[in-house]
């Protein structure tokens, strides 16, 4: 492990987890890196440059903002608050003490660290605008107490270099913050719409057939009806005499002969409409522009095929038949109406013997 991955590694060790503040203390503590890298920075071009004392009162920040970093460890509770007040508190005294300046004081970390806590959501609104008023009231009176102009006699092109590094090192944290945290957005974002898609389908999936269920079916029906489709017939199909095949075959080999169905039924309805396990072992058919007329042989096919198949489970061999029942929908009454009617024409065929379309 590199000493870059040693060092993240050790900015996160002791914030593990799922929790939003947690991965808001480590950008914390990755703002507060920056910020000592600046003050550092600004520390060796002070001495290079030979400013003397006002290059101790950098190395003295460093050390400050070294002693914050180190606070994250130890608070666990309230934590941006903590550091954004201890922030704060570094500001006034380099300002209100050896006053370097408001742009080279750094203070745009306060600023940014601010900008975290709104993000966090384990903080109350009142809180977070107590504390926003606060640190601006302590600004502007530092403002009125220091004035704007710098205490340090820099020279002109001294000041400009120190003004592009604050410049850059600003803009690049705020940018990695500001990164980081639409990254958290986006994924959070990608992962819920997942989770709905996911519910969705679950919603309106028959989990023994995979089929529609009775709901998804409704809602299909009710769609194609507003798409003004020409024509649209539906079908209720049940298994004969099912009761039998759980009682002398066993349930495993009921569920087992509602799949084999289920895959046949969806075969058939591919290029037709669709079809779901309305309940038990009763299906519904709705076939898309396909009149009575044209269904019923369609039916009748399904239902010879269904007779002719033989099933297998554990080496029994045997077959099932299936009595229909079939409407064509008419905007007379609605979709509920029409599977009402097919269902009533099931019953009859129940009623005359079975095994057979009724039309
Ligand atoms: P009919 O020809 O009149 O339709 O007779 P039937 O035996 O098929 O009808 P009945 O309503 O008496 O029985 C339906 C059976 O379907 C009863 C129930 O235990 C069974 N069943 C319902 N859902 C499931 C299921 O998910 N798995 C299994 N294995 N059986 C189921
Ligand atoms: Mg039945
Ligand atoms: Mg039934």
């Amino acid at each position: 492990m590199g000493i870059v991955d040693r060092f993240l590694k050790f900015l996160q060790s002791d914030r593990i987890g799922e929790g939003r503040t947690n991965s808001l203390m480590i950008l914390v503590r990755y703002v507060d890196c920056i910020s000592i890298l600046l003050h550092f920075i600004f520390f060796v071009f002070l001495t290079v440059r030979g400013y003397f004392p006002a290059n101790m009162v950098y190395l003295a920040a460093c050390g400050l903002l070294i002693g914050i970093f180190a606070l994250s460890y130890f608070v666990k509770r309230s934590d941006i608050i903590v550091f954004l007040v201890a922030i704060t508190a570094y500001i006034v005294c380099i300002i209100a003490g050896p006053y370097v300046g408001w742009v080279l004081s750094g203070y745009g970390f306060m600023y940014l660290t601010l900008m975290l806590l709104w993000f966090d959501s384990s903080k109350g609104m009142v809180q977070k605008l107590i504390l926003t008023g606060f640190i601006a009231a302590v600004i502007c009176v530092l403002f009125g107490v220091r004035g704007a102009n710098l205490n340090i006699e820099l020279s002109n092109q001294d000041y400009v270099i120190m003004l592009m590094v604050d410049t850059v090192i600003m803009s690049s944290s705020i940018s990695m913050a500001a990164y980081f945290l639409c990254k958290d957005n986006v994924a959070d974002e990608q992962k819920l719409m997942q989770y709905n898609a996911k519910l969705k389908t679950m919603a309106g999936v028959d989990p023994l057939t995979g089929l529609m269920n009775r709901r998804a079916i409704g809602e299909k029906f009710e769609e194609l009806l507003k798409e003004e489709t020409q024509c649209i017939t539906v079908a209720m199909g049940d298994i004969d005499f099912f009761k039998k095949v759980n009682d002398t075959r066993g349930h495993d080999c009921g569920d087992y002969v509602l799949k084999s169905l289920g895959l046949k039924f969806q075969e058939f309805m591919k290029d037709k409409g669709y079809v779901s396990r309305w309940g038990g072992e009763e299906f519904v058919f709705v076939f898309e522009n396909i009149n009575g007329d044209d269904a019923y042989p369609m039916l009748e096919q399904l239902r010879r095929d269904i007779e002719k198949t033989q099933l297998e489970f554990f080496s029994h061999k045997f077959s099932v038949t299936m009595t229909f029942g079939m409407e064509e929908y008419s905007p007379m009454f609605g979709s509920e109406e029409a599977i009402k009617k097919a269902d009533e024409k099931l019953y009859i065929g129940k009623e005359s013997g079975r095994n057979k379309v009724v039309y």
